[in-house]
């Protein structure tokens, strides 16, 4: 037994020591990732829940690996919060959905948001105020069409430095979202000591709403609950009519999911937009 735990140690080890190196070695290419244009950016749209016109976007990263292929955020997102390439990512991120948004802004009648995610190493480091003021004035986009989505834990872990970055981002007009509502915190305390402008709530829940009375109590709550603090409501990974009916019928204003759009280019949300002109 002991010769056992012995090989069963090795094996261990060798990959966990397999799993360091392949981490390493994505994180030296993800320090390149920017420099060789290898991200790019996604936008899913946001749909208005009673007229269905899209009332907004928001910016999804891809990774396009040369051997590897495509890389999900989730997969090297932490990584590059790991290596501090975050920073540049993220201003990367900012300027390109902001440049972008500018261009709708200016080619079409509908004016129409760009959310982007924030990681909870920007709102540490409080430069996202900065950040965000120099891709607005770069890219000349009105304030109150960015967006900033950030989840629930961002805010209670440092909550008296989150309090002071939020207030300095909300200064410049832009509209705050907290992501993934439900899935993070019990105590809702922070909810009205924020400045905050909408809810997501997770997909989880929407995901079950119409097969679990729970989920579809939870969901019905947060809606009731985010209107008495005169918050909007966006139901993220909303993907069945029934979802959508549910939704609809409980008040929730801004649906999001594959039912309605799928991340997609730039390119097809400008043909949408001409297509909603037409
Ligand atoms: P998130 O912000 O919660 O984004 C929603 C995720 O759900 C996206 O995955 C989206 O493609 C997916 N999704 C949307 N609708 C549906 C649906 O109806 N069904 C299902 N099953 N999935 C749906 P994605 O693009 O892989 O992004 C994953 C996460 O990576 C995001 O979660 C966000 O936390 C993070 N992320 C993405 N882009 C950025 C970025 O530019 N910066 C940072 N810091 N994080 C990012
Ligand atoms: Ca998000
Ligand atoms: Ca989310
Ligand atoms: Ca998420």
């Amino acid at each position: 037994a002991k010769a056992d735990g012995k090989n069963a140690y090795r094996l261990y080890n060798k990959e966990m020591n397999q799993q360091a190196s392949e981490r390493v070695a994505l994180q030296a290419d993800l320090r390149k990732a920017l420099d060789l244009h290898q991200l790019h950016l996604m936008y899913q749209p946001k749909f208005d829940a009673q007229t269905g016109g899209m009332i907004g976007v928001e910016a999804l990263i891809r990774w396009q690996h040369p051997e590897r292929g495509l890389i999900p955020p989730a997969r090297f997102i932490p990584l590059a919060e790991e290596s501090g390439a975050i920073q540049a990512i993220t201003e990367w991120v900012l300027r390109t959905a902001c440049k972008q948004a500018k261009i709708w802004y200016e080619t079409s009648s509908f004016p129409i948001s760009v959310a982007v995610n924030l990681s909870a190493y920007s709102l540490k480091r409080n430069n996202a105020p900065i950040m965000v003021q120099h891709a607005l004035k770069e890219t000349g986009l009105p304030a109150h069409l960015l967006e900033l989505e950030l989840t629930e834990s961002m805010l209670i872990e440092n909550d008296q430095h989150a309090e002071e970055t939020l207030n300095d981002l909300k200064q410049l007009g832009i509209t705050i979202a907290i992501d993934d509502f439900g899935t993070g915190y019990s105590s809702l305390s922070y909810l009205h000591r924020f400045p905050i402008d909408a809810l997501k709530i997770d997909r989880s829940f929407v995901w079950n709403m119409n097969r679990s009375d729970s989920d579809l109590a939870i969901v019905v709550a947060i809606i009731a609950m985010a209107h008495s603090l005169k918050l909007k409501v966006v139901a993220e990974g909303v993907e069945t009519k029934a979802q959508l009916a549910a939704l609809q019928k409980s008040g929730c204003e801004i649906i999001q999911g594959y039912l309605l759009g799928r991340p997609t280019t730039a390119e097809d949300i400008t043909i949408q937009l001409k297509r909603m002109a037409s």
